[in-house]
């Protein structure tokens, strides 16, 4: 075998970056360990400026024939894509689960079919985009979408495929040429994707993917003068760090990131339900920028709620995410344990009670964590632990409830359990978030709008959103 392949689970994956439609190999590599048992799953290319360097040249090279390639051509292709993606989803979960110890259940069934969603939705959306010509004085205004150029788009560990996906597919359907710079704890699936995309007839340079940690090559990407768009999902500070290096081009950027959403129980709720949303918040292991880690219930109702959560989320299985009965799997990584059980463990010093777990369990395993007894202006109110911890507070009142819901820097998502829809109207409408779910939760459809406002993100993809971003809108006016 290849010195640059890895097999994992199974399936052999090429540790190199992919440059131009050619793998390029790194002199450095890093190790990619799998949080499930701290085994190697290989020695992946640690990129340098020269090799961000040379994917956007790679991605200007094939950017103009990609943006004239007819739109019925370019969907067709991504049409390809979504079926490779298809026909290699046990794999592709496999490799997913192996690397970022998500459950194997939820790639399989749900994670994995939407990234061939992904492309099937922006390949299909393409075809329809359009606006209606309009008059002005017996002149025609015309609204196109043209493409913009190659795009840096930067993604993170917790839903690798998934996320880099939802930004490559409507990058590409727009006529645009991608980096894709893969999160260095999760660099598998992009690689498997490069394979995937080659299969199905993408032109050389269209999609390029370059590994390695976002400090080494991160800047060279960000503030190159070729590149025409960043999206970036991850955290506050990179983002910040993102923007000052894209700044001095004007590059525009979408930038998603962390939440602290609030999950609002009122006592008219459907308390079972309630319960359901409540717990549901585990999922990943608590690392899903949208959860609702902040409960906020109605105190007349707090008591029954608190009984019926401890039942629930104590019949939850945590165990190795392959296997089908697990609810919970491993953390990704020592140092982002080491993250969530400080917040854990300031939060109990200041005073806070944990009602269930509190503490860590063997390897990357953190016990699901219940804390009730804590401030609002608390650290583990004000910031995102990413990891299966939840706050329980209470309130009197709707304009109470609005108040602490509201009350942090965040505001990416919020949930509103209640059986009064006009209450579910009203607190809606007060809710600073880019999405609010009102007796379910994690309901998407990609027509919509997604993003976070406040610290939560700047800008909307999804639907025609995400065209909006990834082209340069232009009107023609043609005199009569
Ligand atoms: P992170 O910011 O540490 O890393 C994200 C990506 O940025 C990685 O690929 C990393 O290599 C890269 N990066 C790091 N430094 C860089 C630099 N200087 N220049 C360019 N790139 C750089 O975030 P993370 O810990 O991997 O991800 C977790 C965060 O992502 C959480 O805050 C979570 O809420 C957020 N998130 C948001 C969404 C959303 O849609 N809003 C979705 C998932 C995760």
């Amino acid at each position: 075998m290849s010195a640059h392949l890895t097999t994992v689970a199974g399936v052999p994956v090429d540790t190199r970056h992919f440059i131009g439609g050619e793998r390029v190999a790194s002199t450095e590599t890093f190790t990619d360990v799998s949080p499930i048992d701290g085994s190697t799953l290989g020695e992946i290319s640690r990129g340098t400026a020269m090799e961000a360097a040379a994917a956007v040249a790679a991605a200007k090279a094939a950017f103009p024939a990609w943006a004239a390639t007819p739109r019925a051509e370019r969907a067709r292709i991504l049409h390809a894509v979504a079926d490779g993606v298809e026909k290699r989803l046990e794999e592709l979960a496999i490799v997913e689960t192996c690397d970022n110890g998500a459950l194997l259940r939820s790639h399989r069934r749900g994670v994995m079919p939407r990234v061939a969603h992904n492309f099937r939705f922006f390949a299909d959306r393409l075809l329809t985009l359009g606006h209606e010509d309009f008059d002005t004085r017996g002149h025609t205004n015309h609204v196109s979408w043209d493409p913009a150029g190659p795009c840096v788009l930067i993604t993170p560990w917790n839903a690798p495929l998934m996320l880099a996906t939802w930004k490559i597919a409507p990058a590409l359907a727009a006529g645009n040429t991608v980096i894709l710079k893969p999160a260095e704890w999760t660099p598998l699936t992009a690689s498997l994707l490069a394979d995937i995309a080659t299969e199905a007839g993408l032109p050389a340079g269209v999609l390029n993917v370059v590994q390695g940690y976002g400090s080494e090559i991160g800047d060279v990407l960000t503030s190159h003068p070729d590149v025409r768009r960043i999206s970036f999902t991850g955290s506050v500070p990179t983002a910040r760090h993102i923007a000052a290096s894209a700044a001095p081009n004007l590059t525009p950027l979408s930038l998603e990131l962390g939440g602290k959403s609030p999950l609002l129980v009122f006592a008219d709720a459907d308390l079972d339900l309630a319960v359901d949303l409540a717990v549901e918040q585990y999922d990943n292991a608590g690392q899903v920028c949208l959860a609702a880690t902040r409960i906020l219930v109605e105190e007349t109702a707090a008591e029954e709620f608190t009984r019926r959560f401890v039942e629930k989320a104590s019949r939850l299985k945590q165990g190795d995410p392959r296997d089908e009965a697990t609810d919970i799997g491993p953390n990704i990584h020592p140092r982002q344990l080491e993250k969530i059980d400080g917040f854990v463990q300031r939060a109990l010093a200041a005073g806070a009670r944990a009602v269930i777990g509190g503490h860590r369990k063997d390897g990357l395993y953190y016990a699901p964590t219940l804390l009730t007894d804590v401030a609002q202006d608390s650290e583990i109110v004000q910031e995102e632990v990413f990891g299966p911890v939840l706050t329980l507070q209470t309130f009197t009142d709707e304009e109470e409830a609005v108040r602490l819901a509201n009350g942090t820097r965040f505001g990416l998502a919020a949930t509103v359990a209640t059986g009064d829809p006009d209450r579910a109207a009203r607190v809606s409408a007060r809710l600073v978030a880019g999405t609010v779910w009102v007796n379910c939760f994690f309901v998407r459809d990609l027509r919509a709008p997604f993003g976070g406002s406040r610290h939560s993100g700047v800008g909307r993809e999804g639907g025609t959103w995400s065209f909006d971003f990834y082209c340069d809108l232009k009107n023609t006016v043609t005199a009569p």
